[in-house]
């Protein structure tokens, strides 16, 4: 096949125009992101080759290489992994599928300073593309795995990319780097320095579970620093030896699986740059969580709570973020046996001793040992969101304001742990504008003679503020917890109490406020009178707006609001009316 030549899709040339631009300061990170793709081309081939004997790959020795050339000033990046067939080269390489490019590059536009735009890069992460930070033109040459032909993409970053067929190149990709001139003068970006790379990969890469290795060219005779490094090798004291054998590879990392070391041997670094390699995200995340078990079903765990919000946390698309091992070996990503759908957001690693390495997602459903995981990994981390809100509360506070949306879809349908969850969740409320409730405060400012939770679902704090419903509540000094979301009409209807009181929405019915108060044989009198009074209007209301409502009533929780429309117990509330209206019902 002839050149082609590509345009980028417009979302990925402005975010190519950043990265050229450097909107990012750590520029190192775009190593720890070409690492990132390896190792998962490494771990798509060895799971390919397990379901797939025909398949016609090298499976022996499979690594991740890195090459500088000083003179030339190139970094190549090498993997014998599953590698990309042409279509899959422009398809994965020239556009960004991540969901939420747009309304980040919106973001972005607006951002006022450096670091605003920094931190938006940062949450989203941008992989691949990250090297046009360092390199002013980026070359890829791949084949995939069972394919003769490869193909080699080049590009600048600035508007297009060519494609071309290549002959027979190595099963895998190399991605080679042409580096800027301008971050030779300064040691600290020297990217073609073998101390540099070291530092980086040991920083950000070191628990990868494949070798990273690296040819440290030579020249002779060799500096003392660098044949003490090359241990091993045969040879160093015997220059002219060296110079013909092909220098010994070094092995930069320790391919140590972090969640099987004890917590005090591993620092927060690790730990968070473990989890950006799992999530693809390139910010810290808010919680770290060790899990392990011993015995007859043993296995170790490392999960992350994220600090922020994924761009598709509420779409189709959206995958979980717990990765199964067997003994030390990936088996799948987004292990969706392992974690419920609203802790979705919970990113990390189950390693697990006694499970077949061919272990399918259908048999992991069905299997018990992979429920009592389950169960006791969703202990954990409700558990740990406890610990969050007593111990940390500013990184509660994010917690809930990213992903609180997402754990209250949990009220639905785990009964078992319900509680639990009541427990974690916060509410706005009537009582303060600024801070949320939990429901155990709530229920221990309960005025006396007070039976039930009060709520009432909205579209916003705003239009719950103005309703009518509220007048009687605010006049009593009864505090109404104020939802919001969307969920929040959902679940109200599906959990009946939190310790012993009901929750009662405050648009639904009309007795249970009267309840809360010693009626008395005067105001009893009194209503009788009233309701004689006003018998002949209601009756001509009632009969005049039949189509639209039941029954027209004196109303006794009206302060300044002349009317308003309530709904009994149990029928359909205005706000679910609505949520059903969005989802087309
Ligand atoms: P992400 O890793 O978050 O998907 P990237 O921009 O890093 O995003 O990579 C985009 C896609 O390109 C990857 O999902 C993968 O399909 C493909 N890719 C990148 N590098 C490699 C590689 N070394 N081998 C095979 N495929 C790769
Ligand atoms: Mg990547």
């Amino acid at each position: 096949m002839p050149t082609e030549t590509f345009e980028f899709q417009v979302e990925a040339r402005q975010l190519l125009q950043m990265m050229i631009h450097s909107i990012y300061s750590n520029k190192d990170v775009f190593l720890r992101e070409l690492i990132s793709n390896a190792s998962d081309a490494l771990d798509k081939l060895r799971i390919e080759a397990l379901r797939d004997d025909s398949l016609n790959a090298d499976v022996d020795d499979l690594h991740i290489e890195i090459e500088t050339d000083q003179e030339a000033r190139t970094l190549t990046v090498r993997d014998n992994g599953i590698g990309m067939s042409r279509d899959e080269v422009v398809r994965l390489i020239g556009t960004i599928a991540k969901s939420g490019t747009a309304e980040l590059l919106a973001k972005l536009q607006e951002a006022k300073d450096a670091s605003s735009a920094e931190g938006l890069i940062g949450q989203f992460g941008v992989g691949f593309y990250a090297s046009f930070m360092v390199a002013d033109e980026v070359t890829l040459v791949t084949r995939a795995a069972g394919e003769t032909e490869g193909t080699r993409w080049t590009s600048t970053g600035e508007g297009g990319y060519t494609v071309e067929t290549v002959a027979d190149p190595p099963q895998g990709t190399a991605v080679t780097l042409r580096l800027k001139p301008e971050d030779t003068e300064d040691q600290l970006f020297d990217y073609v320095s073998p101390w540099k790379i070291r530092e980086i990969v040991k920083r950000y890469s070191d628990f990868i579970t494949w070798p990273i290795r690296m040819a440290v060219e030579r020249p002779a005779p060799a500096p003392a620093q660098e044949a003490e490094d090359a241990e091993g090798a045969e040879g160093a004291d015997d220059a002219a030896a060296a110079e013909q054998a092909p220098p010994e590879p070094e092995t930069l990392n320790s391919m140590k699986a972090l969640w099987a070391r004890s917590r005090d041997e591993v620092s927060d670094e690790e730990y968070h740059e473990l989890y950006k390699h799992i999530s693809h995200d390139w910010t810290d995340p808010l919680e770290t969580i060790q899990l392990r078990a011993e015995g007859t079903f043993e296995y170790q765990s490392l999960l992350f709570i994220p600090s922020h919000a994924p761009h598709d946390l509420f779409s189709q698309a959206n995958k979980r973020g717990v990765q199964l091992y067997v003994k030390r070996v990936f088996i799948m990503e987004d292990c969706e046996a392992l974690v419920p759908d609203y802790l979705r957001f919970v990113k990390g690693v189950v390693d697990a001793q006694d499970l077949s390495l061919n272990v399918s997602r259908e048999i992991l459903q069905q299997d018990r040992q992979i429920q009592l995981m389950r169960r006791r990994l969703v202990k954990k981390v409700l558990s740990t969101i406890k610990e969050m809100m007593t111990k940390r509360e500013e990184n509660y506070a994010t917690f809930w304001r990213e992903f609180g949306r997402v754990v209250k879809e949990g009220l639905l349908n785990d009964y078992d742990n319900r509680d639990a969850i009541l427990k974690v969740c916060s509410f706005a409320t009537t009582r303060d504008k600024e801070k949320l409730t939990t429901l155990q405060e709530y229920v221990e400012r309960m005025k006396d003679g007070q039976q039930h939770i009060y709520y009432m679902t909205g579209e916003s704090r705003t239009a719950v503020e103005n309703s009518p419903h509220l007048e009687a509540f605010q006049a009593r000094g009864l505090e109404v917890l104020i939802l919001t979301d969307p969920v929040d009409e959902v679940w109200v209807g599906s959990v009946p109490e939190f310790d012993g009181k009901q929750l009662r929405s405050i648009a639904q019915g009309e007795a249970e406020l009267e309840s809360e108060e010693e009626t008395g044989e005067e105001t009893k009198a009194e209503r009788e009178r009233q309701q004689a009074e006003f018998a002949e209007l209601l009756g001509w209301l009632t009969e005049r707006l039949k189509d639209e409502v039941k029954e027209v009533r004196l109303s006794s929780r009206l302060t300044v609001s002349p009317a308003c429309v309530v709904t009994d117990a149990g029928d359909v509330t205005p706000a679910l009316q609505n949520l059903y209206r969005a989802m087309g019902q």
